[in-house]
Order: structure tokens, then C-alpha cells, then sequence
């Protein structure tokens, strides 16, 4: 096939001149299971290693219906505005959870994903928690390379996704909705501490004092918060994808947050420490994959599983018979 055929080195330059079909085929091979592909793509990765690292890393995360495509399309108008190249990537745990997909669906970002200057890409294919996880990091550093100055990397709150994406981004937004009043009790609590921003979506006709309410409920729930970014106070704040109000307010925070963690270091810090998670990561990833191909060993597995689920054996005990 083509992809064959491209010497990684062309594939390099392309990527570098911003070909978008470049792009494409560098994420496909990346997120290619065929062991000769991961060879080839860790050689790409390696050549453009380079040329990555200068964009804004921004992660956000919401339920389903927070308004999370309609945001990031508003939100990228503004930026395309400014002139700058914006990717957009997902991660969706239920995808290998479930084999169905709560953000693949075509129709999102409609207007934005046509854009010249916008690459929009959805969740890998279903594979293991650390096998999403290196494909979106290997595409992070690929749209870099590829000129994108901002990369959105959007997931839904489900399992450890949020985490994920905590770990892969400099800025964590949430996008949270008013409601009932009982938003706050709802909220899973661990979010709060992720996040370097909440913003309360939909802040529009009638629902726009409610927002403002929630936002200051919310800023004082943040300030009793241990702040994720070691330096930065977050604070909540409102906006609506419809009228457009507080979306560029977002983005002047998400300056601000940029230029101060620069000055002081977290910036920095934080990127050491998440490119050593994800080797870690990666070691673990390894050693599971090895593990598990061993003969007889997804049986053996099997079989255990159903009896720590029939309450027959604990589930160290379990652990530990695989390993004797
Ligand atoms: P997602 O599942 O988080 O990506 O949410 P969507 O972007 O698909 O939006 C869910 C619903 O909320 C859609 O019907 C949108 O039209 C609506 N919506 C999104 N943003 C806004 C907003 O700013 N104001 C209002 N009133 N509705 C919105």
C-alpha cells in the first residue's frame, strides 16, 4: 500500500510542511496494530521528536450533552481567527469498553472539521487503556510537528479517561452544566482536583443567572482545592457556546495560565514528569502485553476471573496463581 512505499524520511518533510494527508497516514500508522507498522512508527516519532513541544496542550472533558463539540467549535472559531492551526483529538474510553462510541460520531464539529487550518481525529479503535493512550500522545507530538499551535484533546467522563487526559495536557478544562441545583452534590469530587478551569456551559436566555450562580457556587467549592497545577488558583466561569459570550474570556485565562506557569516552572515540570509517567506507562503496557500472550495464559485468566466473580477465590490469590 502507499503507506508502505513512503520512506519514513519523506514522511517527515511532509508532516513538516503541514500536509494533511501526511498527517492522516502518520496517525494511522501510529495507531496500527501490525507489529511492522510500530517499528515504522517509532522511527517517525523519533524523526520528528524535534519539531514538537510548542503548542498549548488543552484537555476538556464534560457528560455528554455538557455541549463539549459545540464549545470546542466555538471556541475554535476564535482561535482560527487569530490565525492559529487547531487539532482536535478524542479519547473515549467506551469505545473498548463497549465497542460503541459516545464522541465518534461523524456530525460532530461540522463546521470546524472542514476548516483548512483545523484537523479534527477521532478515538483510536478500541485497544487497551495504555495502547489509547500512547496512540494520542504519539498524535499529540505529530500535529505538532505538523504546525497546529493549540491541540484539543477531548474525552468524556468515563473510568480513568479523565486521568488520562490529565496527564497529557497542560490545561484541563470542565465543562459543567447547570441544573437542578444539585450539580454540585452530583459532581464526582476527584474532577475538581484535575482541573485548572470549570466552565459553566449553556450560560444563555434563561438559563444565563442560574449559570452565574452555579459559577460562584463553584468558585468557592475551588478555592478549598488542592489546585492541580502546582502555582495556579482555578476559578469557574461562564459562557455559552450559542451567543458566544465567555468563550474568549476562557482562552485569555488559558494566556495567562501559559505565560505564568512558563515564568514559574510548572510548566516545565509538569512535562518532565508526563513524559515519564507515559514510559512508565508504556513499560507496564509492555509487560501486560507479554505477559498475557504467554501460552494458555488469557484461559488460565478466564477461568480466574469467574472465580473471584463467583467469590470462590480472592482476587490476590487469583494474582498470584498466575504467576506460580
Ligand atoms: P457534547 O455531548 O458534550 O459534545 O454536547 P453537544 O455539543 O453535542 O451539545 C449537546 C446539546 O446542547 C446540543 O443540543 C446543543 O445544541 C446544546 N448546546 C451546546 N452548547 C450550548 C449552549 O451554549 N447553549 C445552549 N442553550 N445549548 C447548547
Amino acid at each position: 500500500k502507499q503507506q508502505e512505499e513512503l520512506s519514513i524520511e519523506a514522511l517527515v518533510s511532509s508532516l513538516r510542511e503541514g500536509n494533511r494527508k501526511a498527517l492522516a497516514q502518520s496517525i494511522t500508522l501510529v495507531e496500527s496494530k501490525a507489529h511492522h507498522h510500530r517499528q515504522k512508527a517509532q522511527e517517525l516519532v523519533q524523526g520528528i521528536l524535534p519539531y514538537t513541544g510548542s503548542s498549548i496542550r488543552i484537555g476538556i472533558t464534560g457528560v455528554p450533552g455538557a455541549g463539549k463539540s459545540t464549545w470546542i467549535e466555538a471556541f475554535g472559531k476564535l482561535l482560527i481567527k487569530q490565525q492559529m492551526k487547531i487539532a482536535v483529538l478524542a479519547i473515549d474510553p467506551s469505545s473498548s469498553l463497549s465497542g460503541g462510541s459516545i464522541l465518534g460520531d461523524k456530525t460532530r464539529m461540522e463546521q470546524l472539521s472542514h476548516h483548512p487550518d483545523v484537523f479534527v481525529r477521532p478515538s483510536p479503535a478500541a485497544g487497551t487503556l495504555g495502547g489509547v493512550h500512547r496512540m494520542t500522545r504519539e498524535t499529540i507530538l505529530l500535529c505538532e510537528a505538523a504546525g497546529y499551535d493549540v491541540i484539543i484533546v477531548e474525552t468524556v467522563g468515563v473510568g480513568q479517561s479523565e486521568g488520562m487526559v490529565r496527564g497529557m495536557v497542560d490545561f484541563f478544562l470542565l465543562l459543567a452544566l447547570t441544573g437542578g441545583g444539585d450539580d454540585l452534590q452530583g459532581m464526582k469530587r476527584g474532577i475538581l482536583e484535575l482541573v485548572d478551569a470549570i466552565v459553566i456551559n449553556k450560560a444563555d436566555g434563561d438559563n444565563r443567572d442560574k449559570a452565574l450562580t452555579a459559577r460562584g457556587d463553584y468558585r468557592g467549592l475551588l478555592h478549598y482545592l488542592k489546585p492541580a497545577t502546582p502555582g495556579w488558583n482555578p476559578s469557574a466561569y461562564a459562557a455559552s457556546a450559542f451567543t458566544g459570550e465567555g468563550i474568549e474570556e476562557v482562552w485569555n485565562v488559558i494566556n495567562r495560565f501559559v505565560k505564568e506557569t512558563k515564568e514559574s516552572g510548572a510548566f516545565e515540570n509538569r512535562r518532565s514528569s508526563q513524559a515519564l509517567d507515559w514510559m512508565e506507562q508504556m513499560i507496564m503496557d509492555r509487560l501486560y502485553e507479554e505477559f498475557i500472550q504467554k501460552e494458555g495464559r488469557k484461559d488460565q485468566l478466564a477461568i480466574l476471573k469467574e472465580e473471584v466473580l463467583r467469590g470462590k477465590l480472592l482476587p490476590t490469590e487469583a494474582a498470584a496463581k498466575l504467576f506460580s
